[in-house]
């Protein structure tokens, strides 16, 4: 788990903060490397999962690209350095000030949501005398066997074109003479472990494949999204998740075509092992029917839990006691403010130090303001002595 040393370092900080250790980071991004980039990949990190300057510069380093969804995160890849011809932008809602900037910057990619979102950028783009790079996002309608707030690529979902559009956007393509489309795009969910909605994923885009070739489109890119799942209930021995097998499924499975690159976007697989939220008991209270440890981190800090049922690996850093049964809950006005239900830890008194595992993506950028609460610190592994 942590080493005494680095408790120690936690005990004399003031809580809540998030600790990052760059061990595990570096060592999740050599598998990348090893089983993804090696073979001519392109992987781009999804910076909605987090987007810490120190991490990113991490990610850039390790030859990864950028995956944005709002012009605020286009412009942190610019900042952090990220080559522009390695950044790609989503999201079904791109503002006019967001696309203006993805055109300015002659990013790599727009992944296009929607027809009207085509006819948008083409006028934008013109207007910019600048031709734009679309993919275009398609909806596989592939079930993603995941919690029903993190599946993104059904029909009825709000992401992406349905397939029952797709011949009359290929129809009006070649008359929006300021987009040049250069490829399709996926992404069916977050947080899957199961790795048949994968093999289902590209059945689906190796005949949309065919089918866009066969109409006389030449289209270089096949990005497949992310959403590859980590392991929340056993971060320490499954720190890194199975590289070798996600990238071993797409090599198998994908027909690339010989102008063809397969492209991800991968958040959560990156950096979801290598953050912990640390938190301290502030109060215990013990009822006939349930046992509460209060502690001072809540659902501003990481959400998941309250958002999506999310259960995240609970250890306590400074009790060795007996076991007992616990409701570990936030300070925050609301029920929903509860990291878990009924959970067997050693016995806790005021004071002690605890850490929710698998903090990494999707928490400290979701965190928020609300009851007024002050801003986390973050702390990294490389400045504990
Ligand atoms: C969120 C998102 C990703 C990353 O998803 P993970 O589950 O974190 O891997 C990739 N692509 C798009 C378009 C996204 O919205």
């Amino acid at each position: 788990m942590f080493p005494s040393e680095v408790t120690d370092f936690f005990s004399a900080q003031k809580t809540p903060f998030y600790y990052y250790d760059l061990d595990v980071l570096n060592a999740t991004l050599k598998e990348i490397k090893k089983h993804g980039l090696s073979k001519g990949y392109h992987v781009h990190f999804a910076l909605k999962a987090n987007n810490q300057p120190k991490i990113l510069t991490l990610i850039k380093k390790a030859g990864l690209g950028a995956d944005c969804v709002s012009g605020g995160e286009v412009q942190r890849a610019i900042d952090i350095g990220f080559s522009a011809n390695e950044i790609v932008f989503a999201g079904v809602g791109k503002s006019n000030d967001e696309i203006e900037l993805g055109l300015k910057h002659d990013i790599f990619c727009f992944n296009c949501e929607s027809p009207q979102e085509l006819e948008v950028l083409n006028e934008l783009a013109g207007k910019q005398g600048k031709t734009a790079r679309i993919a275009l996002r398609l909806n596989p309608d592939v079930e993603a066997d995941t919690h029903r707030y993190i599946t993104t690529g059904l029909n009825e979902n709000k992401f992406g074109i349905n397939a029952s559009d797709l011949d009359e956007v290929l129809d009006r393509i070649p008359e929006l003479k300021n987009l040049k489309l250069i490829g399709i795009h996926f992404h069916i969910g977050s947080q899957i472990e199961n790795f048949t909605p994968f093999e289902v994923l590209c059945d689906r885009a190796n005949m949309l494949n065919d089918h866009i070739e066969n109409r006389g489109f030449k289209i270089s890119v096949i990005n497949v999204g992310g959403g590859f799942g980590i392991n929340y209930a056993h971060p320490n021995d499954n720190s890194i998740p199975d590289f070798k097998r996600f990238f071993g499924l797409f090599e198998d499975n994908i027909k690339l075509k010989d102008h063809q690159q397969l492209h991800f976007e991968l958040g959560r697989s990156v950096v979801g092992q290598c953050g912990s939220l640390i938190t301290r008991v502030l109060f215990t209270k013990y009822g006939e029917s349930k046992n509460f440890a209060i502690v001072d981190a809540g659902m501003t800090e990481l959400i998941r839990p309250a958002l999506y049922q999310a259960a995240h690996r609970i250890d306590v850093l400074t009790s060795a006691k007996r076991n007992k049964n616990y409701d570990v809950v936030g300070p925050i006005c609301e029920s929903s403010d509860t990291f878990r239900t009924d959970i067997s830890i050693p016995e806790v008194e005021r004071g002690d130090l605890i850490a929710i595992r698998s903090a990494g993506a999707y928490g400290e950028v979701m965190r928020s303001a609300y009851n007024l609460r002050e801003a986390n610190a973050t702390v990294y592994s490389d400045e504990i002595e």
